[in-house]
């Protein structure tokens, strides 16, 4: 078998998806969020492919050092920051621009000796209560920063929404009143929106935006799919049956025999598995496109493969192949059956399936 599981990158979908987002974005420019290997995608070739990004966002120094042994020279974000005066250093040498959201960030900057001018992204904690400085601690962690020295190249805040997955939520508008009134006055580049709020008309004018899922074509809403944001699938997860079953009616398929058959019914055995990063609580019934039909997943994900009903399905053999999600099945469908969000499921894919770039 030459064509077991693989994730498929569009890479011209991503470049899709960024012009689409560029619409919607506006004046905005564009940080490319990359972190995670890619949300499962591959770092590198991801980076490659979106060589009109205006910058790269990472969460951890390794990513970036990635980014710039594979050549990248756009401006690359560290969405955490450093922890270290080593990393400081590092981030330095690679001219990394820094998220501050600690005082210990600040107090590493201001103890750092040498001349290189960082370009500085001050994270306000308008309500997420994960990283950032609450507004009340704000104005001292800018006032350190505008006196360190060497002085920052630029100053720029961001904040990050909760709960801009749900269009409308009031906890959005009052983060950005929030943020609005701990920054009045004064005239930084500001960046506010994720995916969700890039599409869910988080109306504010933003300097920089920083998409993630949207980049890889997966909606950050509960409902719907990338394809209603006018949004293309950047991974297809596919694979191939590697063998089928007849079973007469009664019969039970799988570990614990989960699942037994209501009817005389042929299952096709697909090259999928935990072991490859399918969630191994997809129930029965999530669906599987088996030679471009509709199927559904019959007992439980074992670590190399699943089964799928194809009893209604003519000319599936040995080899046909089989799409777990991407082109023609949302992964948000997928995640949906699988109580999860689209990139848990794209960040899951694992070190064994290979990737391949069309
Ligand atoms: C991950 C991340 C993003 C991207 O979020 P999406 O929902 O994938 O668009 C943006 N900003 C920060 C700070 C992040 O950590």
């Amino acid at each position: 078998m030459s064509r077991l599981i693989r994730a498929v990158i569009d890479t011209g979908a991503l470049r899709h998806n960024l012009a689409r987002i560029r619409e919607q974005a506006g004046r905005a420019r564009v940080m490319a969020v990359v972190k995670a290997n890619a949300y499962g995608h591959g770092l590198v070739p991801t980076a490659l492919a979106l060589g009109d990004a205006d910058a790269f966002a990472v969460a951890r120094l390794d990513e970036g050092l990635a980014l710039r042994a594979a050549g990248i020279t756009q401006p690359i974000v560290l969405l955490e920051g450093v922890f270290t005066a080593e990393q400081l250093v590092q981030a330095a040498r690679h001219g990394f621009e820094l998220v501050l959201h600690d005082a210990l960030q600040i107090e590493l900057l201001e103890e750092m000796t040498g001349a290189h001018r960082f370009v500085l992204w001050i994270k306000i904690d308008t309500g997420m209560n994960r990283l950032g400085f609450p507004e009340r601690e704000f104005p001292a962690a800018l006032a350190r920063v505008l006196r360190l020295n060497p002085a920052p190249l630029e100053i720029r805040l961001l904040t990050h929404l909760a709960s801009a997955d749900e269009r409308d939520n009031r906890v959005t508008n009052e983060q950005l009143a929030r943020f609005r009134a701990a920054t009045a006055g004064l005239n930084y580049p500001i960046s506010i929106a994720n995916s969700a709020g890039i599409f869910g008309g988080v109306q504010i004018n933003c300097d920089w935006v920083r998409p993630g899922g949207v980049l890889y074509g997966a909606s950050p809403f509960a409902d719907g799919s990338g394809g209603d944001l006018g949004l293309k699938p950047v991974m297809t997860l596919e694979s191939s049956v590697i063998a089928l079953r007849h079973l007469a009616a009664g019969e039970r398929v799988g570990y614990g025999g989960a699942w037994s058959a209501p009817r005389d019914s042929t299952i096709a055995i697909v090259a999928a598995g935990y072991g490859d990063g399918l969630p191994r609580a997809l129930p029965a019934g999530t669906p599987v496109l088996v030679n471009g039909a509709r199927a559904r997943l019959v007992g439980r994900v074992s670590m190399d493969m699943i089964a799928v009903d194809v009893t209604e399905l003519v000319g599936v053999q040995v080899g046909t192949p089989a799409i777990l999600w991407g082109r023609g099945l949302p992964v948000e469908e997928v995640a949906r059956h699988a109580l999860t969000i689209p990139y848990e499921l794209l960040c899951s894919v694992s070190q064994r399936v290979p990737h391949e770039l069309r």
